[in-house]
Protein backbone atom coordinates (compact mmCIF):
# COMPACT_ATOMS: atom_id res chain seq x y z
CA UNK A 1 0.00 0.00 0.00
CA UNK A 2 2.94 2.16 0.90
CA UNK A 3 4.54 1.48 -2.24
CA UNK A 4 1.45 1.92 -4.26
CA UNK A 5 0.44 5.71 -2.91
CA UNK A 6 4.19 6.11 -3.04
CA UNK A 7 3.97 5.35 -7.15
CA UNK A 8 1.17 7.17 -7.18
CA UNK A 9 2.83 9.90 -6.15
CA UNK A 10 5.69 9.87 -8.34
CA UNK A 11 3.05 10.08 -11.27
CA UNK A 12 1.86 12.98 -10.05
CA UNK A 13 5.16 14.84 -8.66
CA UNK A 14 7.42 14.05 -11.70
CA UNK A 15 5.65 15.40 -14.51
CA UNK A 16 5.03 18.69 -12.37
CA UNK A 17 9.00 18.84 -11.41
CA UNK A 18 9.85 17.91 -15.11
CA UNK A 19 7.65 20.96 -16.04
CA UNK A 20 10.43 23.59 -14.71
CA UNK A 21 14.04 23.78 -14.81
CA UNK A 22 15.87 25.31 -11.37
CA UNK A 23 16.23 28.85 -10.99
CA UNK A 24 19.40 30.72 -12.37
CA UNK A 25 21.38 32.13 -9.65
CA UNK A 26 21.19 35.93 -8.99
CA UNK A 27 24.05 38.29 -10.99
CA UNK A 28 24.88 41.30 -10.41
CA UNK A 29 23.77 44.71 -11.35
CA UNK A 30 25.70 47.16 -12.74
CA UNK A 31 24.84 50.81 -12.91
CA UNK A 32 26.36 52.18 -16.05
CA UNK A 33 24.33 56.00 -16.05
CA UNK A 34 21.78 57.41 -13.83
CA UNK A 35 18.99 55.58 -14.14
CA UNK A 36 20.12 52.71 -16.07
CA UNK A 37 21.48 49.43 -14.83
CA UNK A 38 22.56 46.24 -16.98
CA UNK A 39 23.06 42.70 -15.50
CA UNK A 40 26.61 41.33 -17.43
CA UNK A 41 25.60 38.10 -18.26
CA UNK A 42 28.02 35.50 -18.84
CA UNK A 43 30.12 35.52 -22.61
CA UNK A 44 29.89 31.87 -23.40
CA UNK A 45 26.90 30.01 -25.41
CA UNK A 46 24.28 28.55 -23.63
CA UNK A 47 25.15 25.46 -21.79
CA UNK A 48 24.41 23.97 -18.05
CA UNK A 49 26.98 26.30 -16.13
CA UNK A 50 24.96 29.27 -17.39
CA UNK A 51 21.68 27.54 -17.69
CA UNK A 52 20.81 29.59 -21.03
CA UNK A 53 21.40 33.08 -19.61
CA UNK A 54 23.78 34.89 -21.57
CA UNK A 55 22.87 38.35 -22.56
CA UNK A 56 23.10 41.74 -20.89
CA UNK A 57 18.90 42.96 -19.42
CA UNK A 58 19.01 46.38 -18.86
CA UNK A 59 16.86 48.34 -16.73
CA UNK A 60 16.15 52.21 -17.57
CA UNK A 61 14.32 53.83 -14.83
CA UNK A 62 11.59 56.25 -16.39
CA UNK A 63 9.09 58.33 -14.67
CA UNK A 64 5.76 55.59 -15.34
CA UNK A 65 8.31 52.78 -13.89
CA UNK A 66 10.74 50.78 -15.53
CA UNK A 67 11.70 49.51 -19.31
CA UNK A 68 13.72 46.75 -19.72
CA UNK A 69 15.69 45.96 -22.59
CA UNK A 70 16.28 42.06 -23.40
CA UNK A 71 15.19 40.12 -20.72
CA UNK A 72 16.97 37.33 -21.20
CA UNK A 73 17.31 34.01 -22.91
CA UNK A 74 15.09 31.63 -20.37
CA UNK A 75 11.74 31.64 -18.05
CA UNK A 76 14.45 31.23 -15.26
CA UNK A 77 17.10 34.00 -16.63
CA UNK A 78 13.64 36.78 -16.62
CA UNK A 79 12.30 35.57 -13.48
CA UNK A 80 16.30 36.16 -11.97
CA UNK A 81 16.41 39.48 -13.72
CA UNK A 82 12.69 40.61 -12.13
CA UNK A 83 14.35 39.63 -8.57
CA UNK A 84 17.17 41.89 -9.66
CA UNK A 85 14.80 44.52 -10.04
CA UNK A 86 13.21 44.14 -6.76
CA UNK A 87 16.13 44.62 -5.09
CA UNK A 88 16.68 48.44 -7.42
CA UNK A 89 12.75 49.45 -7.31
CA UNK A 90 9.27 48.66 -5.84
CA UNK A 91 7.82 50.31 -9.46
CA UNK A 92 6.17 48.32 -11.99
CA UNK A 93 7.62 46.91 -15.60
CA UNK A 94 6.00 49.14 -18.07
CA UNK A 95 7.69 48.08 -21.32
CA UNK A 96 10.08 45.60 -22.96
CA UNK A 97 12.35 46.30 -25.85
CA UNK A 98 13.37 42.93 -27.66
CA UNK A 99 16.62 43.96 -29.62
CA UNK A 100 16.35 40.73 -32.25
CA UNK A 101 15.20 37.69 -32.54
CA UNK A 102 17.61 35.04 -31.34
CA UNK A 103 16.01 33.72 -27.78
CA UNK A 104 18.86 34.40 -25.58
CA UNK A 105 17.32 38.10 -25.76
CA UNK A 106 13.75 37.75 -25.04
CA UNK A 107 12.66 34.42 -23.78
CA UNK A 108 12.74 36.35 -20.80
CA UNK A 109 9.78 38.03 -22.10
CA UNK A 110 7.54 35.41 -20.14
CA UNK A 111 8.27 36.20 -16.85
CA UNK A 112 8.14 39.69 -17.33
CA UNK A 113 3.99 39.11 -19.09
CA UNK A 114 3.50 37.07 -15.72
CA UNK A 115 4.26 39.58 -13.02
CA UNK A 116 3.20 42.53 -15.58
CA UNK A 117 0.79 41.76 -17.67
CA UNK A 118 0.01 45.41 -18.98
CA UNK A 119 3.46 46.18 -19.94
CA UNK A 120 4.04 46.36 -23.73
CA UNK A 121 6.47 44.32 -25.54
CA UNK A 122 7.91 46.28 -28.55
CA UNK A 123 9.79 44.46 -31.61
CA UNK A 124 10.83 45.09 -35.26
CA UNK A 125 8.05 44.09 -37.32
CA UNK A 126 10.37 41.00 -39.07
CA UNK A 127 10.67 39.94 -35.18
CA UNK A 128 7.46 39.48 -34.15
CA UNK A 129 6.55 37.87 -37.91
CA UNK A 130 9.68 35.28 -37.45
CA UNK A 131 8.53 34.64 -33.60
CA UNK A 132 5.05 33.36 -34.43
CA UNK A 133 6.54 31.50 -37.58
CA UNK A 134 8.53 29.50 -34.72
CA UNK A 135 12.10 31.14 -34.18
CA UNK A 136 11.27 31.05 -30.35
CA UNK A 137 10.27 27.02 -30.03
CA UNK A 138 13.63 26.39 -32.24
CA UNK A 139 15.55 28.06 -29.79
CA UNK A 140 13.66 26.78 -26.89
CA UNK A 141 15.28 23.31 -28.18
CA UNK A 142 18.53 24.51 -28.87
CA UNK A 143 18.65 25.23 -24.98
CA UNK A 144 17.16 21.67 -24.44
CA UNK A 145 20.10 20.47 -26.66
CA UNK A 146 23.00 22.33 -25.07
CA UNK A 147 21.75 22.84 -21.37
CA UNK A 148 19.62 19.76 -20.43
CA UNK A 149 16.17 20.79 -18.30
CA UNK A 150 17.87 24.30 -17.13
CA UNK A 151 15.00 26.25 -19.17
CA UNK A 152 12.10 23.17 -18.92
CA UNK A 153 8.84 25.22 -18.61
CA UNK A 154 9.82 28.47 -20.91
CA UNK A 155 7.24 28.98 -23.87
CA UNK A 156 8.38 32.36 -26.40
CA UNK A 157 6.25 35.27 -25.22
CA UNK A 158 5.93 36.93 -28.31
CA UNK A 159 6.23 40.44 -28.53
CA UNK A 160 2.81 42.32 -28.74
CA UNK A 161 3.80 45.85 -30.61
CA UNK A 162 5.91 46.60 -33.91
CA UNK A 163 8.40 49.55 -33.79
CA UNK A 164 10.87 50.63 -37.00
CA UNK A 165 13.05 52.93 -37.67
CA UNK A 166 12.81 56.53 -37.28
CA UNK A 167 10.05 55.77 -34.28
CA UNK A 168 10.18 57.40 -30.86
CA UNK A 169 8.52 55.89 -27.62
CA UNK A 170 7.96 58.26 -24.76
CA UNK A 171 7.63 56.35 -21.46
CA UNK A 172 7.49 58.84 -19.00
CA UNK A 173 9.93 61.35 -19.21
CA UNK A 174 12.22 58.86 -21.33
CA UNK A 175 12.69 59.28 -25.32
CA UNK A 176 13.66 55.62 -26.57
CA UNK A 177 14.65 56.54 -30.50
CA UNK A 178 14.52 53.60 -32.40
CA UNK A 179 17.17 52.70 -35.09
CA UNK A 180 16.81 49.47 -38.32
CA UNK A 181 18.89 49.35 -40.90
CA UNK A 182 17.44 46.35 -42.53
CA UNK A 183 19.80 43.66 -42.27
CA UNK A 184 23.12 43.70 -39.75
CA UNK A 185 23.18 41.54 -37.45
CA UNK A 186 19.88 39.32 -38.24
CA UNK A 187 17.22 41.12 -40.35
CA UNK A 188 15.30 41.96 -36.99
CA UNK A 189 17.45 44.49 -35.46
CA UNK A 190 16.60 47.37 -32.96
CA UNK A 191 19.28 49.52 -31.78
CA UNK A 192 17.39 52.15 -29.41
CA UNK A 193 19.22 55.23 -28.21
CA UNK A 194 17.54 57.82 -25.43
CA UNK A 195 18.82 60.39 -23.65
CA UNK A 196 19.28 62.16 -27.07
CA UNK A 197 21.73 59.37 -28.06
CA UNK A 198 24.38 59.68 -25.16
CA UNK A 199 23.29 55.96 -24.37
CA UNK A 200 23.06 53.67 -27.00
CA UNK A 201 21.74 49.51 -26.49
CA UNK A 202 22.92 47.92 -29.83
CA UNK A 203 21.83 44.53 -29.33
CA UNK A 204 24.40 42.06 -31.08
CA UNK A 205 25.46 44.54 -33.27
CA UNK A 206 28.21 44.90 -30.80
CA UNK A 207 29.69 42.39 -28.46
CA UNK A 208 32.48 43.20 -26.12
CA UNK A 209 35.00 40.22 -25.41
CA UNK A 210 34.09 37.52 -27.63
CA UNK A 211 33.29 36.92 -31.34
CA UNK A 212 29.42 37.00 -32.65
CA UNK A 213 27.37 34.71 -34.68
CA UNK A 214 26.84 36.28 -38.27
CA UNK A 215 24.89 33.87 -40.49
CA UNK A 216 21.78 35.00 -39.72
CA UNK A 217 23.08 38.69 -40.74
CA UNK A 218 24.92 40.60 -43.33
CA UNK A 219 28.21 41.47 -42.17
CA UNK A 220 29.56 44.41 -44.05
CA UNK A 221 26.31 46.02 -43.64
CA UNK A 222 26.37 45.49 -39.94
CA UNK A 223 29.76 47.10 -39.52
CA UNK A 224 28.96 49.91 -42.14
CA UNK A 225 25.71 51.11 -40.28
CA UNK A 226 26.48 50.91 -36.50
CA UNK A 227 29.38 53.21 -37.55
CA UNK A 228 27.51 55.53 -39.43
CA UNK A 229 24.70 55.46 -36.41
CA UNK A 230 27.84 55.46 -33.77
CA UNK A 231 28.90 58.77 -35.54
CA UNK A 232 26.03 60.49 -35.96
CA UNK A 233 25.10 60.05 -32.36
CA UNK A 234 28.57 60.29 -30.48
CA UNK A 235 26.97 57.92 -27.45
CA UNK A 236 28.85 58.39 -24.17
CA UNK A 237 27.92 55.17 -23.12
CA UNK A 238 27.68 51.97 -25.21
CA UNK A 239 25.82 48.91 -23.96
CA UNK A 240 26.67 45.91 -26.59
CA UNK A 241 24.41 42.32 -26.73
CA UNK A 242 27.26 40.44 -25.38
CA UNK A 243 30.08 41.71 -22.85
CA UNK A 244 31.00 44.92 -20.59
CA UNK A 245 29.40 48.08 -21.51
CA UNK A 246 31.80 51.10 -22.38
CA UNK A 247 32.70 54.10 -24.04
CA UNK A 248 32.90 55.09 -27.88
CA UNK A 249 36.38 53.70 -27.45
CA UNK A 250 35.11 50.46 -26.09
CA UNK A 251 32.73 50.62 -29.35
CA UNK A 252 35.34 51.32 -32.05
CA UNK A 253 37.94 48.64 -30.07
CA UNK A 254 34.71 45.94 -30.23
CA UNK A 255 33.66 46.51 -33.95
CA UNK A 256 37.06 46.50 -35.02
CA UNK A 257 37.89 42.47 -35.52
CA UNK A 258 34.74 42.49 -37.93
CA UNK A 259 35.95 45.58 -39.78
CA UNK A 260 39.83 43.75 -39.33
CA UNK A 261 38.40 40.58 -40.93
CA UNK A 262 36.46 42.78 -43.72
CA UNK A 263 39.40 44.51 -44.88
CA UNK A 264 42.06 41.45 -44.99
CA UNK A 265 39.73 39.35 -47.02
CA UNK A 266 38.71 42.05 -49.24
CA UNK A 267 42.42 43.19 -49.91
CA UNK A 268 43.09 38.86 -50.61
CA UNK A 269 40.13 38.47 -52.51
CA UNK A 270 41.12 41.32 -54.91
CA UNK A 271 44.82 39.07 -55.04
CA UNK A 272 42.47 36.32 -55.78
CA UNK A 273 43.74 34.33 -52.60
CA UNK A 274 40.97 31.74 -52.07
CA UNK A 275 38.95 31.82 -48.84
CA UNK A 276 40.77 28.66 -47.36
CA UNK A 277 43.71 30.50 -47.68
CA UNK A 278 42.52 33.34 -46.32
CA UNK A 279 42.19 32.26 -43.06
CA UNK A 280 45.41 32.10 -41.37
CA UNK A 281 46.32 35.52 -42.60
CA UNK A 282 42.98 37.13 -40.97
CA UNK A 283 44.07 35.11 -37.50
CA UNK A 284 46.98 37.01 -37.66
CA UNK A 285 45.70 39.96 -38.29
CA UNK A 286 43.51 39.59 -35.11
CA UNK A 287 45.88 38.04 -32.61
CA UNK A 288 44.91 40.94 -29.83
CA UNK A 289 41.48 39.17 -29.92
CA UNK A 290 42.93 35.91 -30.12
CA UNK A 291 41.40 34.93 -26.20
CA UNK A 292 37.99 36.68 -27.15
CA UNK A 293 35.30 33.87 -26.36
CA UNK A 294 34.27 31.72 -29.69
CA UNK A 295 37.25 33.34 -31.16
CA UNK A 296 38.53 29.41 -32.70
CA UNK A 297 35.04 28.39 -33.09
CA UNK A 298 33.76 31.28 -35.12
CA UNK A 299 36.63 33.12 -36.57
CA UNK A 300 36.48 30.69 -39.90
CA UNK A 301 33.14 31.20 -40.53
CA UNK A 302 33.06 34.88 -40.01
CA UNK A 303 35.97 35.04 -42.66
CA UNK A 304 33.93 32.80 -45.13
CA UNK A 305 30.23 34.88 -45.20
CA UNK A 306 33.17 38.09 -45.21
CA UNK A 307 34.48 36.05 -48.61
CA UNK A 308 30.67 35.29 -50.00
CA UNK A 309 29.41 38.92 -48.77
CA UNK A 310 32.55 40.13 -50.66
CA UNK A 311 32.40 38.04 -54.26
CA UNK A 312 28.34 38.87 -54.07
CA UNK A 313 29.34 42.10 -53.79
CA UNK A 314 31.83 41.73 -57.02
CA UNK A 315 29.01 40.60 -59.25
ZN1 LIG B 1 22.02 37.56 -31.57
Amino acid sequence: MRFLSVFLLALFVAPLHAQKGPPVPDYPVDRVAEGVYVIHGPLTTPNPENQGFMNNPAFVMTSAGVVIVDPGGSLQSGEMVLRQLKKLTDRPVVAVFNSHIHGDHWLGNQAVRAAFPKATIYAHPKMIEMAKDGAGDDWVALLDRSAPGAADGTVPEIPDAAVDNGQVIRVGDVDFAIHHFGTMHTPTDLLISIRGGKILFTGDNLLNGRLGRSSDGHIGKMIEASDALVEKLDPEVVIPGHGRTGDRAMYDYAMEPFRIIYRVVKEQYENDVSDFEMKPVVVEALKEYRSWEEFDNLVGKIVNQAYLEIEEADF
